[in-house]
């Protein structure tokens, strides 16, 4: 038996240490400010109140394991959407989801594609597993499907597309990913994060259910952290074929989803009257302030998600993180999205009727006067 020698430290495997910790949106505002937290896309509605009654009615029997299966809130999951229950997998929020796909289907040294501006768990996901990102480039913050297709080798594995993307908001339309999918090798995984789904009400857009009804190597992740207002209780769930959820369910945390995150998450689902009210608040109000802030003379990406990506020049005084300076001081704080290569640009969850109209005015008092640069 050899023990550690002085100096020799045990090694994370190949991949570990080349990520950089995920850096949550901010939420701290100076004192006596309001804190106005559009930084992670949560939603300015909150939960279904039915979600919440059914949360709070678990807590009389919290010495009791929960349903290991999530079975209530699969087939609520599948009742609402016209699936098969055996084709859902439920996580601790769709990240879960995420990370058991990689620990499921990837093996050391395979290649991993996302885009340009991609959902940074997607890098986590490729290096915790000791593979290789491949980063592909955007078109105009939009994704690329033949520059995606370029990038495909016999080592590629896997392919996480966010549809719509986040942070920049854009989206492809059901045309162009089933063109990805028909141009990619049927051993490639093809995952379509639609973390985002609800919000679009675009014709020639669709998540994947009908993709992957009729293909065996496409998933689809989908949360009820943004549109449900759920993101405290963490969870996601997955649509797939049966035999790639059965290969996830073998190594899923026997436990995974809590007795309060089933019961909430079951609720909200059953409740469409409320999803909807907040699919309209959403879009009127994402367009408000798009315009209002073109009105400013900033450029903002077209999106249709609840989010919105505001570009900044690069005068002194008017950069982005000027501008998030500005912000925060006042208790609005937006996401900078350096790390995820757009250092000229914020992204502005959408939020509440007042904090929609406190970032506008703040922005064209920031925009109109001489601010100084805070470093
Ligand atoms: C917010 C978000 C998710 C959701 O993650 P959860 O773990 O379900 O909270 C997934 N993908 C993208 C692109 C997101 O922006």
């Amino acid at each position: 038996m050899s023990a550690l020698k002085t100096g020799d430290e045990l090694q994370p495997k190949k991949g570990v240490l080349d990520i950089a910790a995920y850096v949550p949106g901010k939420s701290k505002a100076p004192a006596n400010v309001k804190l106005h937290k559009l930084s992670s896309n949560e939603s300015p509605l909150g939960p279904s109140p039915k979600a919440i009654d059914a949360m709070v009615s678990v807590a009389k029997n919290l010495e009791l394991y929960p349903d290991g299966s999530s079975t209530a809130l699969r087939e609520a999951i599948a009742k609402t959407h016209g699936l098969n229950i055996d084709n859902i997998l439920c996580g601790n929020g769709s990240d879960e989801i995420l990370s058991m796909i990689g620990t499921t289907y990837l093996e050391p040294d395979d290649e991993v594609i996302f885009t340009e501006h991609g959902f940074l768990v997607y890098r986590i996901v490729a290096l915790a597993n000791s593979c290789t990102p491949i980063v592909v480039k955007e078109k105009n913050f939009t994704t690329d499907v033949d520059a995606i297709l370029a990038a495909v080798t016999s080592r590629t594995r896997i392919v996480f597309l966010a549809n719509p993307n986040n942070p920049t908001g854009t989206y492809i339309p059901f045309d162009e990913v089933k063109r990805l999918h028909a141009g990619l090798p049927d051993n490639v995984i093809l995952v379509l994060d639609g973390a985002y789904a609800e919000y679009v009400r675009n014709n020639d857009y669709e998540a994947g259910i009908e993709l992957i009804s009729s293909t065996k190597n496409v998933l689809m992740t989908r949360t009820f952290s943004k549109i449900y207002g759920l993101a405290s209780l963490r969870i996601g769930w997955c649509y797939g074929p049966a035999e790639m959820i059965d290969a996830m369910n073998r190594i899923r945390g026997p436990f995974n989803l809590n007795s309060a995150a089933i019961a909430a998450g079951t609720a909200a689902m059953l409740d469409g009257v409320f999803l909807e009210e907040a699919i309209s608040f959403n879009a009127k109000w994402r367009e408000w302030v798009a315009d209002e802030i073109k009105n400013i003379g900033l450029s903002v990406t077209p999106s249709v998600g609840n989010f919105i990506l505001i570009h900044f020049p690069e005068d002194t005084g008017k950069t982005a993180v000027d501008a998030d300076n500005y912000l925060s001081a006042k208790g609005l704080i937006l996401r900078a999205v350096g790390s995820y290569g757009l250092p000229n640009a914020l992204r502005m969850s959408i939020g509440s009727e007042e904090a929609n109209h406190l970032v506008v005015d703040a922005l064209k008092d920031f925009m109109g006067s001489n601010v100084e640069s805070k470093t």
